[in-house]
């Protein structure tokens, strides 16, 4: 199996991912700036190519080291969930494929995203770089740590399902920021969306039940 990606994208693919908004539009996500967004990155070029055809259904898919690729339908939903500003510092926890980022990327200026498995973020730096989103801040680490040298940021969103919420989170939020999160102790997490207020209070709302990869604790080495 080839590893080799394909860049290049297609009216086939551009047909394919109309398609995807409609259905993801159908699901039930207004945010047209977020539709605009999906129906604007070739979701196929974060996928190999042999698994091409699968990067316009609206489903989770194996990008190796036992990681996933979320399902264009949740990225939209914890998307909206963050009420993104263009002014906006985010944190995305999580790089993974790197699509979520390219998502955000593609509605705010500072985006700032960590990984744990050093090969994954090797090889998804490498990737938003070659395909244009080399303005996305990439970063080798334990994300439950945060990234407090750029701290605080407006929004924090974390693409791996919690057990509880990392203290670390909610004390590099900017006030009037707010922390998109699923938390669950078993394989089920709902989604959290904690907005932090003046002196240290936070408001929790409560959203639907998603099935993440767990989020781990440390960093992976190559
Ligand atoms: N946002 C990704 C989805 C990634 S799946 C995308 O769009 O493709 C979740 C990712 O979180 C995995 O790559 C996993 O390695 C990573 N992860 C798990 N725990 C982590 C932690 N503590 N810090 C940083 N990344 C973590």
């Amino acid at each position: 199996m080839s590893s080799e990606l394909q860049l290049v994208d297609t009216y086939r693919h551009k047909g394919l991912r109309r398609n995807l908004v409609e259905t993801i539009r159908k699901k039930g996500i207004q945010n047209q700036g977020i539709l605009d967004a999906i129906g604007r990155i070739p979701r196929h070029f974060f996928l190999e190519r042999a698994f091409e055809d699968w990067a316009y259904k609206d489903q989770a898919f194996p990008i190796g080291s036992e990681q996933t690729i979320s399902q264009p339908f949740t990225v939209a939903y914890q998307t909206q969930l963050l009420e993104l500003k263009n002014s906006d510092r985010v944190l995305e926890i999580g790089t993974g494929s790197g699509y979520q980022a390219a998502v955000l990327a593609e509605l705010c200026q500072k985006v700032y995203t960590i990984e744990r498995q050093e090969s994954l973020y090797q090889r998804t730096r490498s990737l938003l770089k070659k395909i244009g989103y080399g303005r996305i801040r990439v970063y080798h680490g334990d994300g439950m740590k945060g990234l407090p040298r750029y701290a605080p940021f407006d929004k924090i969103l974390v693409t791996a399902g919690a057990e509880k919420t990392p203290p670390s989170l909610l004390d590099q939020l900017a006030v009037g920021g707010c922390l998109v999160i699923p938390v669950g102790k078993s394989d089920v997490q709902v989604m959290l969306r904690i907005w932090k207020g003046e002196e240290g209070t936070f408001k929790t709302e409560h959203f639907d039940n998603f099935k993440f990869v767990p989020l781990l604790k440390g960093v992976r080495k190559l």
